[in-house]
């Protein structure tokens, strides 16, 4: 009988309920478990594809194709496994579900009720995606916030699980305490409503993680022990950290992992996190400042700026610098900049590499296009991401070869030099309407030329790695660039489609169609991540 760890939050948003999941799952899996993790995502869309990147933050890709959210990158970096689309479910999955069959008369002609028909398909899918993963423990974590609207229902769905198995069902709050600057004191009285929030749905909590920027005190712990209905050994600390891979390490030294498994009544397993801590350490003993430009577009919500959209770029290039025991500097700049100023560019001089992530649409993209001048004539190391390699593509057509107006008819549609069009199926796609999940996505076979960087990177010739994408290199320029230096470095096996670019004869040059920031794991830094960050460290060395 698999076990099932129910996730939620309590008090806001945003206070790292992803990462407490993953490594909730990190020190069970640490204990010899097979582990799965999920994400319920409240949202009536069907998935993360539609959703608003700046509201939602970065769209995840799994290998098989679905468009989630970014907690699912989370898992797939703590639990380091390849998660199916089972893994993910939004209001929207759900309905569309319960819908379909009542249509095809599968309640055999009853009143098909929100409820237990919605709860019921949930719990059916959160089973299928434990079987599928021959998991013996799941965690599902449910997105919002408790006593909001949207997630009552996945709430229910986990209160009639606990009901039915109540030793193989636990629920843990991830609540926070703020430390208001005014009465510098942590306080508890958030955190405690929080509980009474899902008392309300019948819920219990069985353990409560505590985020706040200090570590919780005994008064705290006890407070919190009695008027939320907990043992004070359930009340977990859980302060702001360096980096966020500490996460799992803090939680044992409270012997986290030892209180679940005893409340599972499962049996207790040697841990091994030896690997793990000493990726930590790495990553937090690191020297040497690298300082790398994240070139993009970027939305600000009043007057805040959110990095969420590009998360999985982070956390790649983190990996990386473990690897080469170098601290990160990552900056923000802002592409319509270059646009409103053109000068503006020559603050790239002051970078030891840039990243041009990946995007969609017009705005800012002739500033990321001055970005990748600058980095292709100033031998700075360059990653480009999707977008970024397709805007290298075009940025070397104009300047290089002199194909003037050279552009994406993503943007241009009716440029002199198409040198980026869109795909013929997707094409169809867009007539028809057919928008949601409908990209070039998930997971494709690559093949790299031999005497490429890449291939020497990645150590192999065959790769394969995630796309999301609608437009492509145009095959009908590839002679006229190739010959001016630019090396088509990985094609799809059977050669049609352009994945990788290269310039051989600059420090580091590449850009990939696909996204390799959704493979990269701490403990397996993504071989490209790997090379950006070794040729900035080179520059950052080399400069002193
Ligand atoms: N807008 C481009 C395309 O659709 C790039 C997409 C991306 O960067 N993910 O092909």
């Amino acid at each position: 009988m698999a076990k099932y760890i129910f996730v939620f939050g309590g008090v806001m948003s945003g206070v790292g309920k992803g990462v407490a999941s993953a490594s909730v799952g990190k020190i069970l899996q640490a204990r010899g478990y097979r582990v799965t993790a999920l994400k319920i995502d409240p949202y009536v869309n069907v998935d993360a594809g539609t959703m608003n990147p700046t509201e939602h933050g970065e769209v995840f890709v799994t290998f098989d194709g679905d468009e989630t959210d970014q907690d699912v990158g989370n898992y797939e970096r703590f639990l380091d496994v390849d998660l199916p689309r089972d893994n993910y479910m939004t209001t929207g999955r759900i309905y569309q579900s319960v819908i379909n069959r009542e249509r095809n008369l599968e309640y055999g002609g009853k009143c098909v009720e929100v409820v237990p028909h919605i709860p019921e398909e949930v719990i059916r899918r959160l089973r299928r995606a434990t079987a599928k993963a021959r998991a013996e423990i799941t965690i599902i974590e449910i997105g919002g916030t408790v006593g909001e609207y949207q997630n009552i229902l996945f709430l229910e769905a986990a209160r009639q699980m606990h009901y039915e198995q109540p030793d193989d069902v636990l629920f843990v709050l991830v609540s926070y305490l703020p430390v208001p600057g005014t009465l510098g004191e942590m306080k508890t009285k958030p955190t405690q409503y929080a509980v009474r929030q899902v008392n309300e749905a019948g819920i219990q909590p069985d353990f409560i993680i505590c985020r706040s920027t200090a570590p919780l005190d005994g008064p705290r712990k006890k407070k919190l022990s009695v008027f939320c209905n907990v043992d004070e050994s359930a009340v977990i600390s859980a302060p702001d950290v360096e980096t966020i891979y500490q996460v799992p390490l803090n939680y044992e030294k409270e012997h986290l992992s030892d209180k679940i498994l005893k409340k599972l009544k499962l049996r207790s397993r040697r841990q091994d996190l030896r690997e793990w801590r000493t990726m930590v350490q790495r990553m937090l003993r690191a020297k040497t400042t690298v300082k790398i430009g994240m070139v993009g577009k970027y939305f600000a919500t009043g007057a805040f700026i959110l990095p969420d959209a590009y998360i999985s770029v982070i956390e790649a290039l983190r990996h990386a610098a473990g690897v080469h025991r170098v601290k990160l500097q990552i900056d923000w700049l802002n592409s319509d900049d270059y646009e409103k100023d053109r000068a503006k560019v020559k603050e790239l001089g002051g970078y030891h590499g840039i990243i041009v992530p990946g995007g969609f649409g017009s705005r800012g993209v002739e500033g990321k296009i001055l970005a990748i001048q600058y980095a292709r004539s100033h031998g700075l190391p360059f990653l480009g991401l999707c977008y970024g390699m397709q805007l290298a593509t075009i940025e070397f057509a104009r300047n290089v070869c002199k194909l003037s107006g050279a552009n994406t008819t993503e943007i241009d549609p009716k440029t002199k030099h198409p040198v980026i069009h869109i795909m013929p199926d997707q094409a169809e796609k867009l007539a028809k309407k057919q928008y949601g999940n409908t990209m070039r996505l998930g997971s494709w076979p690559c093949l790299l030329d031999r005497r490429s960087r890449s291939a020497k990177l990645y150590g192999t010739r065959r790769i394969n790695e995630r796309h999301r994408h609608r437009y492509e290199f145009n095959n009908a320029y590839r002679e006229r660039l190739t010959k001016a230096g630019f090396s088509l470095a990985g094609l799809s096996p059977d050669g049609q489609l352009v994945e990788i670019i290269e310039l051989p004869q600059h420090p580091f040059f590449v850009g990939t169609q696909f996204h390799p920031e959704l493979k990269s794991r701490p403990l397996h830094p993504h071989p490209l991540f790997l090379g950006l960050v070794a040729a900035a460290k080179q520059r950052a060395v080399g400069r002193k």
